[in-house]
């Protein structure tokens, strides 16, 4: 490994489900080592066993592999400073937590849990966060050797300074510093002897040297406790990059507890991953210019970490649709088709419907794939329809003038021997001539009658073009008994 190497981390906790926030995490530290040619590892930190839910590792992988975001070393494949699982790696942290307290850095604790609990029942009533009070820092030394000697269970502890100031860099949120009252000696060793969460992040950050740590910004006020270790052994400390928060709104942050999707929640509803992928690395960042839509590949190339924004990013779902409908409007036909037919089936029944003219209506339509049913079942069969959809403002059409004009196109379109968009599009336009009326006065109407709907993808000749002449014909038929009806 090069020193000058650039080496970032994503370092999920195997909890469940990949929160946009997660995957916005993962795509910046990817972004930043590919933009340097460095590389990006995948460590898993499940030091927290009570957290950890079963699938969600797989899911991790999936969502990193589904959206190109691979990883050059990580559990699955190794690498020079495996094991990348935290829980393997158990046995490394003691040893280090043993130097620290050698010179003094860290101590072991005995204090019971009643003792603790009453410590922290005194700083609740103050209303006050919980802070060690250092009790077993002073202990005597020969007390310390022969409670180990009895093999009394204790944990170790970080020994912060209770003067001063820690002060630590962030790029994104410049220089932070806090008074070292307020940092508390937190525990770096458990009684089990397996490290804190805290611990082993710092540890395994500098063992698998890591030069970039980026995150959340909720874990910059633990940002102070993790310079200190870095201090106390000596080691070089990482370039920090917390990431603003992704809001719902300006007062909500973004979670699954909010009911906000997830990454597959987003594919499951017809987003396309490179779509949300594009549109998350926007979250928090701005690139030069006006264009938006990116490849992964561009994004290696212009992603610059020091301009992450600190004002927190709010997740726009309109901004989201938008560019998923660009995606599919760029995307070649026949990989939209493939994408689109699953949402087909079982709609589209009718056999003698060509799927691919749907598909060509809609690439420029439809924004979000699983809005397709919906968008397109008037094709398969006329769907009950309220006449009042003829009535159209802008259009000059009602009840009246729309018989008018289908009884006039029944007998010509019955009449037509070619029945296509040429043909359709010919002999109505005549028609509307004949008439001497605005074509939406003849068009309006068709393309209500034959899909029964107010907003379709396509018009009139698409429509009728799609369901072929006969089924045409019929429901023309049926429009025309529908207005006669309500006439009469
Ligand atoms: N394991 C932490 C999480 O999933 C990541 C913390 C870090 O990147 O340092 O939130």
């Amino acid at each position: 490994m090069s020193s000058k190497e650039i080496r970032t981390r994503f370092a999920p906790s195997p909890t469940g489900y990949m929160h946009i926030g997660n995957l916005r995490t993962a795509l910046y530290t990817y972004l930043i080592a590919k933009h340097e040619g460095g590389k990006f590892i995948l460590r898993i930190e499940d030091t927290d066993q009570e957290r950890l839910v079963e699938g969600s590792v797989d899911i991790i992988y999936n969502t990193l592999k589904e959206t190109g975001l691979i990883h050059d070393e990580g559990p699955d494949i190794g690498g020079p400073v495996g094991p990348y699982v935290q829980s393997e790696r158990k046995g490394m942290y003691l040893d280090y937590a043993k130097q620290l307290v050698e010179n003094g850095e860290a101590y072991y604790c005995f204090c019971s849990k009643e003792r603790l609990d009453i410590l922290k029942a005194n700083s609740e009533a103050l209303k006050r966060p919980f802070k060690y009070d250092k009790h077993c820092k002073n202990l005597p030394k020969e007390e310390i050797q022969q409670k180990l000697a009895q093999g009394a269970p204790y944990v170790i502890r970080q020994n912060n300074p209770i003067t001063g100031f820690t002060t630590f860099n962030d790029v994104i949120y410049g220089n932070i510093s806090v008074d070292n009252s307020e940092l508390d000696d937190m525990i770096l060793i458990k009684s089990d002897g397996f490290p804190t969460y805290n611990f082993a992040n710092v540890v395994d950050d500098h063992l698998m040297g890591i030069t970039h740590v980026v995150r959340g910004n909720e874990y910059l006020s633990s940002a102070p406790k993790y310079n200190r270790l870095y201090e106390a052994f000596g080691w070089e400390v990482p370039i920090y990059v917390h990431c603003p928060p992704i809001m719902k709104d300006v007062h909500n942050k973004l979670s699954k507890r909010n009911g906000d999707a997830s990454f597959q929640d987003l594919v499951e509803k017809g987003y396309i991953k490179e779509a949300v992928l594009n549109f998350i690395s926007l979250l928090g960042w701005n690139p030069e210019g006006e264009n938006e839509i990116f490849t992964l590949e561009e994004l290696v190339k212009i992603f610059d970490y020091t301009t992450i924004t600190k004002s927190p990013a709010i997740f726009d779902p309109v901004k989201l649709r938008w560019m998923n409908g660009e995606y599919i409007k760029r995307m070649p036909l026949e990989k939209f088709h493939e994408m689109a037919l699953p949402y087909y089936q079982g709609v589209i029944t009718n056999s003698n419907i060509d799927l691919l003219k749907i598909t060509e209506l809609l690439q420029t339509r439809v924004e979000v794939l699983g809005e397709i049913p919906e968008v397109i079942d008037f094709f398969n069969s006329l769907p009950e329809y309220d006449i009042a959809i003829y009535t159209h403002k802008k259009m000059k059409t009602n009840n009246e003038n729309s018989l008018v004009s289908l009884k006039k196109a029944l007998p010509i379109l019955e009449s037509l021997t070619d029945w296509n968009m040429d043909t359709l599009h010919n002999s109505m336009m005549a028609l509307a001539k004949d008439m001497e009326v605005k074509n939406g006065i003849v068009l309006w109407p068709l393309r209500t009658a034959l899909s029964g709907k107010q907003f379709t993808p396509g018009g009139a000749f698409e429509i009728g073009d799609i369901i072929g002449k006969d089924e045409s014909i019929s429901r023309i038929k049926i429009g025309i008994d529908k207005l006669e009806k309500a006439l009469a």
